[in-house]
C-alpha cells in the first residue's frame, strides 16, 4: 500500500523537470494518474509507458493549459477514463523573462495567461468535482519570485503571487467541502527551464542558498507527496517553499 493508493490524481505539465518527477512520485505511491502536455507528445508517450510499469493507470493528455474550453473538456475526459480526481497539481508554467521597460504587452499577456489564468480554467473545472466528492487537493505550483519578486521577471512573479492569493481563496470557498488548496514555492530547481541560465548566473543562485546547491525536480515532488497525501489533511491556505533555504 502506498500514500495515495486508491487515488487519482491529474497533473498539468507533466512530460518534463517537476510535473514529471510529481507524476513518477504519485505512481510510486500507488495513484492512478493522469496527466497534460502541451507539445511533447512523444515525452507524454514514455511517461504513460513508465507509470503502466509502475501497475497503475496512466494517461496523457494535449490539453493546452491557458484555454478555459481545453480545460473544462480535460476534466470531463479524464472524469470518464477515471472516475474521479482526487489530487490536481496545477504545474505547467512558462517564463518569458526580461526588464519591465523591454517587457512587451505579448511576453506580459503569455505568462500570465499560461500560468495564472490556466490557474482559474482547471480550478473552475476541478473545484465542483472535488466538493461533489466532499473531499479533495489542489496544488498549485507557485514559486519563491512570486513571494519575493525578481528583477527580470515581473511577469513570472506576478502570475505566481497570483497562485498564492488564489490558493487562499479557493481554501476559503472549497474547505467546507473538504476540498484543500496549497501551494508549492520553489527556488532554484535543475529543470529545462533554468538550464537556460548562465553558470555565472548559477552560481551566484547558489551561494545564496543555504544548503548550498540547486533543488532537483524530486526534492520538490517529496512536498507534493506530502499535500497531496492524507498526511496533510488539515493544511489548506498554505504555501511550503521548497527552495533550500533561500538567503534574502
Ligand atoms: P519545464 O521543464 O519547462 O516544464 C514545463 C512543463 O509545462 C512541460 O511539461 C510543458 O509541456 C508544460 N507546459 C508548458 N506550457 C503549457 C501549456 N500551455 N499547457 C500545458 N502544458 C504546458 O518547467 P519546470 O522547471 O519543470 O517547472 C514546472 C513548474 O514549476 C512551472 O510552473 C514553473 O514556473 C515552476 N517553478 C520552476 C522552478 C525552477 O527552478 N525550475 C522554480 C519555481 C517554480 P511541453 O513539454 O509539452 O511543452
Amino acid at each position: 500500500m502506498g500514500l495515495l493508493s486508491g487515488k487519482v490524481a491529474l497533473v498539468t505539465g507533466a512530460t518534463r523537470g517537476i510535473g514529471r518527477a510529481i507524476a513518477t512520485k504519485y505512481a510510486s505511491e500507488g495513484a492512478d494518474v493522469a496527466f497534460t502536455y502541451l507539445s511533447s507528445a512523444s515525452a507524454a508517450d514514455e511517461l504513460v509507458g513508465e507509470l503502466s510499469a509502475m501497475g497503475v493507470k496512466a494517461v496523457g493528455y494535449r490539453s493546452d493549459a491557458s484555454s478555459y474550453e481545453e480545460a473544462h473538456a480535460l476534466v470531463k475526459e479524464v472524469q470518464g477514463a477515471f472516475g474521479k480526481i482526487d489530487i490536481l497539481v496545477h504545474n505547467a508554467g512558462i517564463t518569458r523573462d526580461t526588464l519591465l521597460m523591454r517587457m512587451t504587452e505579448e511576453m506580459w499577456d503569455a505568462v500570465i495567461t499560461t500560468n495564472l489564468k490556466s490557474a482559474f480554467n482547471i480550478t473552475h473545472a476541478v473545484a465542483p468535482v472535488m466538493a461533489r466528492q466532499r473531499g479533495g487537493s489542489i496544488v498549485y505550483m507557485s514559486s519563491v519570485v512570486g513571494i519575493g519578486g525578481n528583477v527580470g521577471q515581473a511577469n513570472y512573479a506576478a502570475s505566481k503571487a497570483g497562485l498564492i492569493a488564489l490558493s487562499k481563496s479557493v481554501a476559503k470557498e472549497f474547505g467546507a467541502r473538504g476540498v484543500r488548496a496549497n501551494c508549492i514555492a520553489p527556488g532554484f530547481i535543475q529543470t529545462d527551464m533554468t538550464a537556460v541560465l548562465s553558470e555565472e548566473i548559477r552560481a551566484s543562485f547558489i551561494e545564496g542558498i543555504s544548503l548550498r546547491r540547486a533543488g532537483t525536480p524530486e526534492d520538490v515532488a517529496g512536498v507534493a507527496l506530502f499535500l497531496g497525501s492524507d498526511l496533510s489533511g488539515y493544511v489548506t491556505g498554505q504555501t511550503i517553499a521548497c527552495c533550500g533555504g533561500m538567503r534574502g
